[in-house]
């Protein structure tokens, strides 16, 4: 992306800081230290808008708000539990705090979700529709942004996202894989849509979930399942959300484990937005292949996947110029406006659930 001049840079930010100060004045009900910390959360935001397009540095300024992000999530999550239950991981049933509906777990158990959803719809009011009303902020994102939620909203992804940036250089280099293995994560979530109708639960929530640990295990029967099941979490978390990116400086759950990431490979292809090499600029430096945190550049062909994220971090490092966001094959600063200031809205809309309570929960400390 060409930076923006700073009388523009500061006019999107401006315009970004105005837009969730006039949201938050209409929506906030809950007190004073509330607004407080939702004015400085949208001067957050205004800034970041501002040192984006100042800089021309997408991918920087966007890691640092997707870890943030992500953290914030974890301590408002794991505060609330520990105010109702004494402890930071565990929680009966009965007792665990709101959650937002979860995109891995929508993904996962579409068809149970959905009966259960069209159940919902003809038994109880709009507010109980949880799958269809706060399925709207996942069909707004998928036409405005596509893939581009895991790079920006996901409020879980910061995780594997920051363990992948701590380190300057891998200390394994594994820059592509074969496409075959790549394609891993379909083929796992088809198995698991069926194996979660066939056995009637969620599967991968109740088996494999790692980010559990960011939220709450439930602690319903102590048996000899339930220490298998949080064995099993509890590797995969360890495994694919810490060891390998830190190792690899890959987001290796996002890109082989998350059935949300499988189904955005697929239905984000209703977005517009590509983010595409120009086969007469690339001079198969491969610094693109080496960066790219989602194994999502084909490294024979140099050609970009469906499962790009649309984080920029190539887009940033490619030197010759090669890598351009694209609709319909041409490309355009306007593009990248647009673009970043949809993701903007729509994971600062997201975040603001939690980045404002944290930093009260951190302040309060
Ligand atoms: S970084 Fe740029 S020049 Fe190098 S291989 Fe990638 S697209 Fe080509
Ligand atoms: S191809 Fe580029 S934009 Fe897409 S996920 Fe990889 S580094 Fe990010």
């Amino acid at each position: 992306m060409e930076k923006l001049s700073f009388k523009k840079s500061l006019f999107w930010g401006f315009l970004i800081f105005i837009f969730f100060m006039v949201l938050f004045l209409f929506s906030e009900k809950r007190g004073s230290v509330y607004l407080i910390a939702k004015i400085l959360y949208s001067i957050f935001l205004g800034s970041f808008t501002f040192f984006i397009f100042f800089t021309g540095k997408i991918s920087k300024f966007r890691s640092a708000f997707f870890i943030i992000s992500a953290l914030s999530f974890t301590i408002v999550y794991k505060f609330k539990l520990w105010g109702i239950t004494g402890n930071f991981f565990i929680a009966p049933q009965k007792n665990v705090p709101e959650v937002p509906l979860c995109h891995i777990a929508l993904a996962s158990n579409f068809f149970i979700t959905f009966s259960d959803q069209l159940k919902s719809v003809f038994l109880y009011g709009w507010d109980k529709w949880g799958f269809y009303t706060i399925g709207i902020v996942y069909i707004f994102s998928t036409l405005s942004i596509g893939q581009g939620f895991c790079s920006w909203g996901c409020f879980y992804g910061g995780l594997d996202e920051g363990m992948s940036r701590i380190l300057k250089n891998p200390i394994f280099k594994v820059k592509s894989i074969p496409g075959k293995l790549r394609d891993f994560p379909l083929g796992f979530w088809i198995f698991l849509i069926l194996a979660s109708l066939v056995l009637l639960e969620p599967v991968f929530c109740l088996w494999l979930c790692p980010l559990k640990m960011t939220t709450s295990i439930l602690n319903e029967d102590n048996g000899i399942i339930y220490k298998m099941q949080i064995i099993i979490f509890i590797l995969i978390g360890i495994i694919f959300l810490f060891l390998l990116p830190f190792f690899l400086k890959k987001r290796t759950f996002c890109s082989f484990i998350c059935p949300f990431g499988a189904f955005i490979s697929i239905a984000g292809q209703l977005n517009p937005y590509r983010v595409e090499i120009i086969k007469e600029k690339c001079v198969k430096c491969d610094k693109c292949i080496e960066v790219c945190p989602m194994y999502a550049i084909d490294s024979c062909e140099y050609k970009i996947t469906n499962y790009c994220t649309k984080c920029f971090l190539c887009i940033d490092k490619c030197g010759e110029n090669a890598i351009k966001l694209t609709i319909n094959k041409n490309s355009n600063n306007s593009y990248y406006v647009f673009f970043i200031l949809s993701a903007i809205i729509m994971a600062g809309a997201l975040s603001s659930f939690f980045i404002p309570e944290a930093l009260i929960i951190i302040f309060n400390w």
